[in-house]
C-alpha cells in the first residue's frame, strides 16, 4: 500500500493524502471519496507518511486509467501556475483538464459516440481493391480496432472510402478509448508535399533563419510586422521544419473566431490528423478527443485560444502566440492568468524557442526586447507585391458642422459615397453594439441603469429590449418614465443598430451589413457573413472589433472609426495601448490586395500624438514614450502589481474585508499597499467589488510577499457573504 497526495478542484489550498492499492505515477487521474461525494483528483506525489493517522486515511476509489498520466513537465506548468497566481493548485490542474476528463467516471462511461471502426467477419475477407481502401483494411487485419480520424487521414478519399465500406457492412462503428492508440500509428506527419506556400520575402526569410538558428534553447523572438506582412507564412515554415525535427508546436490565438482559417491553412500544409483545435467552444468530446490526441503525440500541432497553453503535449520545440498583445488572452476569472506568460514559462522549461506575433506588440514584451532579453524581428512590408499600407488620416469633429447623421463627417459621407461609385467595400467601425447606450428621461433626469450592475442598460432597438452588456440582465422598454411619467423618453448616444439605421438613410441603394456579437449569434452565422463579403454581396460593413482582427477583404478600400476619443481620455493606464493596436488592427483591413485603402478617424483631438505615431506608421517611438510615462508614473512593466479584490453584497463589507486583509499583510519596504478602493465598475451582476493594489519594483518581492500574505488570508476565515481572489498582473481596475 502507498500513500498518494491527490490534488482536487476545492477552493482549498492543500493537497489531500489517500492511501492507493498499487503505486500511482504523478499525473494519474483517480476518483476519490471527499465528504459525502466522490470527485476526480489527480495524483501530484508519492509520500512515505502522512499528517493523518494511518487509520483514517481513506483509500482511493476507482484508478482511472483510459487517459495516459500526465508528464512531470505538465505538473511542473500547473504548479508554477499555482504559485504565480496564488490559487490552489487541485483548481490549477483541474480546470485545465477538459470537462470530460473532470468528471469521476471513465470516459467510455461518459456517453462516448462511436470513434472507432473495426472489420466485420466479411471485412476480414474482403478483396482488396484501390490504393485507399486497400490501406484501410491493410491497416484493420494488422491491428484493430482503429480511430476512425486514424484511418480517414490514409487517404483524400479517405472518409468517404470509410463511409462505403460501413455501408456495404465491411467495418463498423466502435467506441474506443483513445489513449489505447498510443503506441499504434506512427502517423506521417512530415508535411505532404508538395510544400505549395509562396515564397518568402527577405524579411520573412531572416525571420524563419533568426528563429531557426536559435534552437535547442530558450530563446524569445517578437515578431513585429504590420497587418498583412506576412507572419502566418512564418509561422508555418517554423512549424514544418519543427514538427520534422519529430517534435511538437502549440500556437496560441486569442480569439476563438480567428481558430477556423487558420486551422484550414495549417491541415492544408500539414495533415488533418496533425493538427488538432482547442477551445471552449468545441464538443465535450472533441474537447477530450484532441486533449487525448495532444498527450500521445497522434497531434503535434496545437492550435488554440488561451486553454491551448495547458495542452499536454511531448516534446514540444516551438511555441508561437499570435496577436501576444492581445488582452483575451488573459483569463478573467478562477485561474486568471496569462497564456502569453505562461507560454514563455513552458518555452523556458522545454528550452525551445517560442515566437510573440503582433503589429504592436504589448509594452511588457517590447520592454523584454529593449532590455535585449527578447530578440525584436520585423516584417517592415506588407508580403504580397503590390499590397499598399492604407493611408490614415484624422477628421476634426471639433467644427459644429463635422457632425451630421447620427456621428458620420461629411468627409466620411463623401468617402462612402465614392466607394460605393466604385464598387468597393467601406468598413464603418464603431465598438458599441446596440441601438444607443443610454436611455434617459430629458424631462426629470431618469437613466434605465441595471438591477445588478453600476452601469447603465442599452437600448436595443430591433427586438425592444434593454439589455445590460456586463450581466445580461434584460428588460422591456417602459413606455413611460418609472420616476415622472414622462411618455417621451429619449436614447443617448449610438451603438451599431443605429449607425445602422442612419447609413441605410444616407445610402438607400447600398447593401449593409452589420457584425457584431448581437447579430452573429447563431452558430455558423459569423462564417456565413465573411462569405458573403468575400463573394462582393455587401457595399458597407459595420461592426465592432469582432471584424478588426485577422481577416482579408480584398474589397475594402475604406475604413471609418466612429467614438474613439473615450479611450483617450481614460484613467487606465493602458487605454492609450489599447487604443492604437485596435485601429492599427481595423486600419490594416483596408488595401489588402491592390487596392490602395484609406483610414478616417473622426475624432475630437486630430492632433493627439496617438493619432500622429498612427498615421506615420511609427508604432515604436509610440511604445518608447508610453514606456517612459509609464516609467515615471510608476506603472508596469517599470514595476510589478497585484490586486486582492473581494466581492459582497454591500460595498461597505467588501471595503471591511479588504483593511482587515491589510492588517494580515506581512511587513515589507519594497511593497506599496494602497487603500481599499470601489472597483471602477463597482457593481457586477449583484456583487458590490472593490479592490486593494499591491506594487514592488521587484517582481520576485512581490511574488515572496504574494504567497504569505495569501496563506494567512486562506488560515483566516472570511466573513459571510464575502469572497476574494488575488490577480496577479491585473488588467481589470
Ligand atoms: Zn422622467
Ligand atoms: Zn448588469
Amino acid at each position: 500500500m502507498s500513500i498518494v497526495r491527490v490534488a482536487l478542484d476545492v477552493p482549498i489550498p492543500e493537497l489531500f493524502d489517500y492511501s492507493a492499492e498499487q503505486a500511482l505515477a504523478p499525473g494519474t487521474r483517480v476518483v476519490v471519496p471527499f465528504g459525502s461525494r466522490t470527485r476526480v483528483g489527480v495524483v501530484v506525489e508519492t509520500v512515505a507518511e502522512s499528517s493523518i493517522p494511518l487509520g483514517r486515511i481513506r483509500p482511493i476509489t476507482q484508478v482511472l486509467t483510459d487517459t495516459p498520466s500526465l508528464a512531470p513537465d505538465w505538473i511542473a506548468l500547473a504548479r508554477f501556475t499555482a504559485r504565480y497566481y496564488q490559487r490552489p493548485l487541485g483548481e490549477v490542474i483541474l480546470n485545465a483538464l477538459p470537462p470530460r476528463l473532470r468528471r469521476p467516471k471513465l470516459l467510455a462511461e461518459s456517453g462516448a459516440s462511436p470513434n472507432g471502426i473495426a472489420l466485420t467477419e466479411t471485412g476480414a475477407s474482403a478483396p482488396m481493391r484501390g490504393t485507399v481502401r486497400t490501406s484501410i483494411l491493410a491497416t484493420l487485419r494488422a491491428r484493430q480496432p482503429q480511430l476512425r480520424q486514424h484511418l480517414e487521414a490514409l487517404g483524400a478519399t479517405g472518409a468517404s472510402v470509410i463511409r462505403a465500406l460501413l455501408h456495404d457492412g465491411l467495418v463498423a462503428e466502435v467506441v474506443m478509448d483513445e489513449s489505447a492508440q498510443c503506441e499504434l500509428s506512427t502517423p506521417a506527419i512530415i508535411p505532404s508535399p508538395p510544400w505549395d506556400g509562396p515564397t518568402l520575402t527577405d524579411a520573412q526569410q531572416s525571420a524563419v533563419q533568426a528563429v531557426d538558428a536559435s534552437r535547442g534553447a530558450f530563446n524569445a523572438h517578437v515578431l513585429f510586422g504590420v497587418t498583412g506582412s506576412g507572419k502566418t507564412e512564418v509561422y508555418l515554415h517554423l512549424a514544418r521544419t519543427t514538427l520534422a525535427r519529430g517534435e511538437s508546436v502549440l500556437v496560441l490565438v486569442p480569439e476563438i473566431s480567428l481558430t477556423p482559417q487558420l486551422e484550414q491553412i495549417f491541415i492544408s500544409r500539414f495533415s488533418k490528423q496533425a493538427v488538432a483545435v482547442m477551445h471552449s467552444a468545441r464538443a465535450e468530446g472533441e474537447r477530450a478527443s484532441a486533449w487525448i490526441a495532444a498527450q500521445n503525440g497522434v497531434s503535434r500541432l496545437i492550435l488554440g485560444t488561451r486553454l491551448a497553453v495547458f495542452a499536454p503535449l511531448q516534446k514540444i520545440g516551438l511555441i508561437i502566440v499570435d496577436e501576444e498583445h492581445d488582452p483575451s488572452l488573459k483569463q478573467q476569472d478562477g485561474v486568471r492568468y496569462s497564456a502569453r506568460d505562461l507560454a514563455v514559462f513552458r518555452a523556458r522549461e522545454a528550452a525551445c524557442p517560442i515566437v510573440l506575433g503582433s503589429a504592436t506588440p504589448s509594452l511588457e514584451t517590447y520592454s523584454n526586447a529593449c532590455a535585449g532579453r527578447y530578440r525584436l524581428l520585423r516584417l517592415p512590408e506588407r508580403a504580397r507585391a503590390g499590397a499598399l499600407l492604407p493611408t490614415i488620416r484624422t477628421v476634426d469633429m471639433r467644427t459644429p458642422s463635422a457632425m451630421q447623421a447620427d456621428g458620420l463627417s461629411p468627409v466620411a459621407i463623401a468617402a462612402l459615397g465614392e466607394r460605393l461609385r466604385r464598387q468597393e467595400q467601406s468598413l464603418v467601425f464603431l465598438n458599441r453594439r446596440g441601438y444607443a447606450p443610454v436611455l434617459g428621461c430629458s424631462a426629470c433626469g431618469w437613466v434605465a441603469d441595471c438591477e445588478r450592475c453600476a452601469a447603465h442598460l442599452v437600448v436595443h432597438l430591433a427586438e425592444r429590449r434593454l439589455r445590460c452588456h456586463h450581466c445580461g440582465y434584460g428588460g422591456g422598454v417602459p413606455r413611460a418614465c418609472p420616476s415622472c411619467g414622462n411618455v417621451d423618453l429619449t436614447p443617448f448616444g449610438r451603438g451599431t443598430q443605429r449607425l445602422e439605421v442612419a447609413l441605410q438613410k444616407l445610402f438607400p441603394e447600398a447593401r449593409i451589413l452589420r457584425i457584431d456579437s448581437d447579430t452573429t449569434r447563431a452558430r455558423g452565422r459569423f462564417t456565413e457573413m465573411i462569405e458573403s463579403i468575400h463573394a462582393g454581396s455587401v457595399d458597407i460593413l459595420l461592426g465592432t472589433q469582432i471584424l478588426a482582427k485577422g481577416h482579408d477583404f480584398p474589397k475594402l478600400t475604406l475604413v471609418v472609426t466612429l467614438n474613439t476619443d473615450a479611450a483617450l481620455m481614460a484613467a487606465d493606464y493602458r487605454a492609450p495601448e489599447r487604443l492604437f493596436a485596435q485601429l492599427q488592427q481595423v486600419a490594416g483591413r483596408a488595401g489588402r490586395a491592390s487596392l490602395p485603402g484609406e483610414v478616417l478617424i473622426q475624432t475630437r483631438y486630430p492632433d493627439h500624438p496617438l493619432f500622429r505615431s498612427l498615421i506615420s506608421g511609427d508604432y515604436l517611438g509610440f511604445a518608447d514614450r508610453q514606456l517612459a510615462e509609464r516609467e515615471g508614473a510608476g506603472f508596469p512593466p517599470a514595476i510589478s502589481e497585484a490586486v486582492l479584490r473581494a466581492e459582497s453584497l454591500e460595498i461597505a463589507d467588501a471595503i471591511t474585508h479588504l483593511g482587515q486583509a491589510v492588517q494580515l499583510a506581512p511587513q515589507d519596504d519594497l511593497i506599496t499597499i494602497y487603500d481599499p478602493v470601489p472597483m471602477s465598475l463597482a457593481r457586477l451582476a449583484g456583487w458590490s467589488r472593490a479592490h486593494v493594489l499591491v506594487q514592488s519594483p521587484e517582481r520576485r518581492t512581490l511574488q515572496a510577499f504574494l504567497a504569505e500574505w495569501s496563506a494567512r488570508l486562506y488560515a483566516a476565515r472570511s466573513p459571510r457573504g464575502v469572497r476574494w481572489h488575488i490577480d496577479v498582473d491585473p488588467l481589470e481596475f
